[in-house]
Formats: structure tokens, C-alpha cells, sequence
């Protein structure tokens, strides 16, 4: 590819995704996410997915950096808030409670001053407990905020809002500032589950990172979590919780709940 060639790529996929939205090839998929202590399932990820008629999958790797790079990442993240929290209601009429379904927020989204009001006002749309709902919000993006970003995070904690910080172990947090960010849950980046059992830096950075945690009072969940021997690891380590293709793929939300809910009545 010639420089031209891929800046034309680009700007078709960008108009792609302006229409994505309204053309509803957007949607949302969910992983699971258990209990090292019983194996229950204690809350899922909501993931975006973009199916275009021609190009086909699209990766939200791709997409998700483009969005952020062009305002998209506003209205698709509040498409993403109202959605989950729409299947929520959905999935409160016919099954039992499984804990909270989390979001991921990006950096762009903690800058509206309307992100607070629009939280609340989804919330009682769909009336929903605060406790519902999780932000996962990457180490990078978190650590990169003004104070009026970090501010809207108190605000949520105060809501009642449940806060995590994803990708863990990937950005460059200063400890004294993550102290004092408002969060429940840490969750350790992929990169470093792959590698366990056997690699010893692997090991060892996962071992640090659930010790910091866990002084620090997070909730602590593994990501990426793909072997048995990854996650006997991680419960003889102390993980609380983890999430990854061994317990399943992200699912559309007919069949997440048709697999791992119960009916309430
Ligand atoms: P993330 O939030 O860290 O999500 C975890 C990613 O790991 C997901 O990729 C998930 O499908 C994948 N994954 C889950 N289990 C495993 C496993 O066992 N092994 C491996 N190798 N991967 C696993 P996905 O869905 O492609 O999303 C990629 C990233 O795109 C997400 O990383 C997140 O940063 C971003 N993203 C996805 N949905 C949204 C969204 O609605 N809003 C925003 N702002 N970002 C999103
Ligand atoms: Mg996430
Ligand atoms: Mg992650």
C-alpha cells in the first residue's frame, strides 16, 4: 500500500462508520465474567460489534481508535450506554439478577458534562439500580484525565456507579494517584495472562499486580483468561474473578442469556 491508498481506506471506513449508527449495524455482545471462589457468574462485559454488509466483522480495535480520533466515539458511546442498559431492563423482566454488566467508557466520553445526567437519566429510564452498571475505563485513558475528568468520576462513584480500570498493568500509573481514583475493580490486561503458568515475568508481574490490588482494596479480575492452568493460577494467587474464551466467547444477548442466566419465575 501507497500512503494514499491507506489514507483512502481510512476516510471510506470513516464514512462507513458515520452511517454504521443509523444504518443499525451496530451491536452489543457480552462475555461472561465468574467467581474464582465458586465459579458463579458475577457480571459481563458488554462488547461492541460492527457488522457491514460488504466489508463483513470489522474489529473494534480498529474501529474503536478511529472514532476516538474523529468525534465518532461520542454518539456510538451513548449508543452503547443506552443499549446495555435497555438489555438490562430486558433481561430484569425474566431473569434472576447475575450482577453488573460493564461498559467500556473511553477517554472522550469522561469529558461531556452531560455524561452524568445522562447515566442518571438512563438509569431511571430503565430503572435500574446505579449498582448495575460498571465503567471500565482504560489505565491510559484514566491516567491522561484533567481534574474535571476525574472530578465526573467521583461523581459516578457517588451515584453509586460501579468503576474499574481496564488493560491494567499496560499505562504508566503513578500509585499515590491510583489511590486516590474512586475504583472498585482492577482488571489485569491479556498480555500478561498469556504467558502463565510458565513464564516466570508473566508470573511474576500477575503475582505484583493482584499483591498491589489487593492492598490497595480493588476487586481484582483477570482478562484474556483461555487455559485451566491460567486460572488455577490465578485462584492460588488470589484472583477474585476472571473472564476469558475458557469460560466463553462474547455471545449476542439472546444466546448469553439463554446460556448463563436464569428465569426468575
Ligand atoms: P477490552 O475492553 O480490554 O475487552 C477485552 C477484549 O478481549 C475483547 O476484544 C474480548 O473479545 C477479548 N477477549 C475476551 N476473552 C479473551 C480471551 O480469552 N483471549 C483473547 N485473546 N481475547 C479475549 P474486542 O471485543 O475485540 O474489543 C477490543 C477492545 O475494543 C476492547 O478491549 C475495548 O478497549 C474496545 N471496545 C470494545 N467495545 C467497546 C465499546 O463499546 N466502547 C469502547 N469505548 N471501547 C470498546
Ligand atoms: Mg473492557
Ligand atoms: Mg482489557
Amino acid at each position: 500500500h501507497d500512503l494514499s491508498a491507506q489514507a483512502s481506506v481510512r476516510v471510506g471506513l470513516e464514512q462507513e462508520l458515520r452511517r454504521a449508527l443509523e444504518r443499525g449495524q451496530l451491536s452489543l455482545f457480552y462475555q461472561p465474567k465468574i467467581s474464582l471462589h465458586d465459579l458463579q457468574l458475577i457480571g459481563a462485559e458488554a462488547l461492541i460489534r460492527w457488522h457491514h454488509p460488504t466489508l463483513g466483522e470489522i474489529s473494534p480495535d480498529r474501529f474503536i481508535v478511529l472514532a476516538e480520533e474523529n468525534g465518532m466515539i461520542i454518539p456510538i458511546g451513548d449508543w452503547v450506554l443506552e443499549h446495555a442498559c435497555q438489555q438490562m431492563h430486558l433481561w430484569n423482566q425474566t431473569y434472576e439478577p447475575f450482577g453488573p454488566v460493564s461498559v467500556n467508557l473511553a477517554g472522550a466520553q469522561l469529558h461531556q458534562p452531560k455524561l452524568l445526567g445522562r447515566i442518571q437519566q438512563l438509569l431511571r429510564t430503565y430503572d435500574l439500580k446505579p449498582g448495575c452498571l460498571q465503567l471500565e475505563i482504560t489505565e491510559n485513558s484514566i491516567m491522561s484525565q484533567t481534574e474535571e475528568a476525574l472530578e465526573a468520576l467521583h461523581q459516578l462513584k457517588h451515584l453509586g456507579v460501579q468503576l474499574a480500570i481496564d488493560d491494567f498493568g499496560t499505562g504508566y500509573s503513578s500509585l499515590s494517584y491510583l489511590k486516590r481514583l474512586p475504583l472498585d475493580t482492577l482488571k489485569i490486561d491479556k498480555s500478561f495472562i498469556r504467558g502463565l503458568p510458565d513464564d516466570p515475568h508473566d508470573a511474576a508481574i500477575v503475582r505484583a499486580i493482584i499483591a498491589l490490588g489487593r492492598s490497595m482494596q480493588f476487586s481484582i479480575i483477570a482478562e484474556g483468561v483461555e487455559t485451566q492452568a491460567q486460572q488455577t493460577f490465578l485462584a492460588a494467587e488470589g484472583c477474585e474473578h476472571i473472564q476469558g474464551y475458557l469460560i466463553s466467547v462474547p455471545l449476542s444477548a439472546t444466546e448469553f442469556a439463554e446460556t448463563f442466566l436464569r428465569t426468575s419465575i
